[in-house]
């Protein structure tokens, strides 16, 4: 009876030691994997796509934030860690996006022990900032929603990833200056699009008040609930402001953005009787394989989406 027990027992203690061994061969080869690649990390999607597109199969990218979830504030899990402290690259956005609110990027570069300038660069280093209303001494970080804005952060990415693997370096150049022109061929025809719309309906209305670069580039009007994320999110005197601002203009629709709580939103659509026309992207791609799943297809819906919802019912 003792014998069989301790067989017992050797046999769990035997499974459980190959699980473990099998997790650690997983995780070591997930972290590992293609290491002659150059190995870089992005805080969020959007970044992930631009590397993507200008690395190609030269790079190995990992988005620490994952899609469909909000970059301002969150927690960094134990293969984020892993993948910062084996990155060769990490690119965040800058302007306070990851280092407003719990300030999680800056603890975890400190964690990984990676420093900026070195390993670390903003994607955002060469953009005029804007700054947010409510707190003038804050940047707004929602750069990346004016195309001129998105195609600087392609350029920093193009010169540090050349930088850190100069033997690809003609490849980078290639990819990037093909990737600039689609990009600047859909700003130019975003430029004027929303002309044909009378101004008073040309007011944009979503949760966060994350439009800022993209109002001033294409000739709209940003109305908000909240204006940045990492505040306190329809609040009483929040809806009575955006309400008011609502009454002013005759927009046709208002908007939500994909990666926030359609709460507030329905409030406002309820308390106005507008119609929400559809979602935008604002902070996070969509899902691959969905409408939205790269930078250029999340622009070219925002402004598609913006403009057919502000220009009907009129
Ligand atoms: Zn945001």
């Amino acid at each position: 009876m003792l014998k069989r027990l301790i067989i017992t027992f050797i046999g769990i203690g035997l499974l459980f030691a190959g699980v473990f061994t099998f997790l650690n061969q997983r995780d070591a080869q997930a972290i590992a994997s293609n290491s002659d690649k150059l190995q870089v990390v992005t805080t969020n999607s959007i970044l992930e796509d631009m590397v993507q597109q200008v690395g190609g199969k030269n790079v190995d990218v990992y988005s620490i934030v994952k899609r469909g979830v909000d970059p301002h504030e969150y927690d960094p899990q134990p293969t984020d860690i892993a993948k910062t402290t084996h990155a060769d690259v990490i690119f965040h956005n800058g302007l306070n996006l990851e280092t407003g609110g719990n300030g999680w990027f800056k603890k975890l570069i400190e964690t990984a022990n990676k420093t900026n300038g070195k390993e670390v660069f903003a994607a955002s280093e060469t953009v005029k900032p804007l700054y947010l209303t409510t707190n003038k001494n804050e940047k707004d970080p929602h750069a990346w929603l004016d195309l001129t804005n998105g195609i600087k952060y392609v350029q920093t990415m193009t010169k540090v990833l050349q930088q850190k693997d100069p033997k690809h370096q003609a490849a980078y150049a290639k990819n990037s200056a093909a990737y600039i022109a689609k990009l600047q061929k859909l700003h130019d025809t975003a430029k004027s699009k929303f002309l044909d719309i009378p101004e008073n309906q040309r007011l944009l209305v979503t949760s966060e008040g994350a439009f800022k670069y993209f109002s001033s580039a294409y000739q709209i009007t940003p109305a908000y609930i909240w204006e940045i994320n990492t505040e306190a999110q329809g609040t009483p005197e929040q809806m009575k402001a955006v309400l008011a601002t609502v009454h002013q203009y005759e927009p046709a629709h208002l908007f939500v953005e994909a990666s926030v709580s359609p709460k507030s939103m329905n409030q406002v659509a309820a308390e106005t009787g507008l119609k929400i026309y559809s979602k935008v992207f604002t902070d996070s791609l969509a899902k691959k394989g969905q409408a939205g799943d790269t930078y250029y297809d999340m622009m070219q819906w925002n402004l598609t989406h913006i403009h057919d919802g502000l220009a009907t019912g009129a």
